[in-house]
């Protein structure tokens, strides 16, 4: 969507909430998802958010995180993964079996090789 926002509908796109997917960066979804495939059953319900010891005492969200792997935006999601506690809380409350910690740390490990260019 280049140039106005304004559609033929009649209404504006906060420019601030767009997604661009042809432009986001897939290469971190694509290595969490290689290496813990439990990723994709994700259906964003929000159950590890509500468990979450370091969201009790952060502001940290690892639904909020899951979706800005799956959107590809890598730049605020360089501070979510830091704030993770690796307790495992989560990964006991998460209806689909979601490996969450292991996509935590998948998710640090990528970002790290995306600094290093070994991605
Ligand atoms: S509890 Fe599982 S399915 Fe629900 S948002 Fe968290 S990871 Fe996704
Ligand atoms: S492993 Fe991380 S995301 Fe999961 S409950 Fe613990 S602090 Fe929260």
């Amino acid at each position: 969507m280049s140039g106005s926002t304004r559609n033929k509908f009649g209404f504006t796109v906060n420019r601030s909430r767009l997604i661009d997917y042809d432009s986001s960066d897939r290469l971190v979804r694509e290595y969490i998802t290689s290496r813990e495939p439990s990723f994709r059953l994700c259906f964003a319900c929000g159950g590890c958010t509500a468990a979450c010891t370091a969201g009790h005492h952060a502001p940290f969200n690892l639904r909020r995180m899951n979706t800005l792997i799956r959107r590809g935006e890598i730049d605020p999601l360089r501070d979510e993964v830091t704030r993770c506690m690796l307790c495992g809380k989560c990964l006991l409350v998460c209806p689909r079996g979601v490996n969450t910690r292991n996509v935590v740390l998948l998710a640090a490990e990528a970002i790290r090789k995306l600094d290093r260019n070994e991605l």
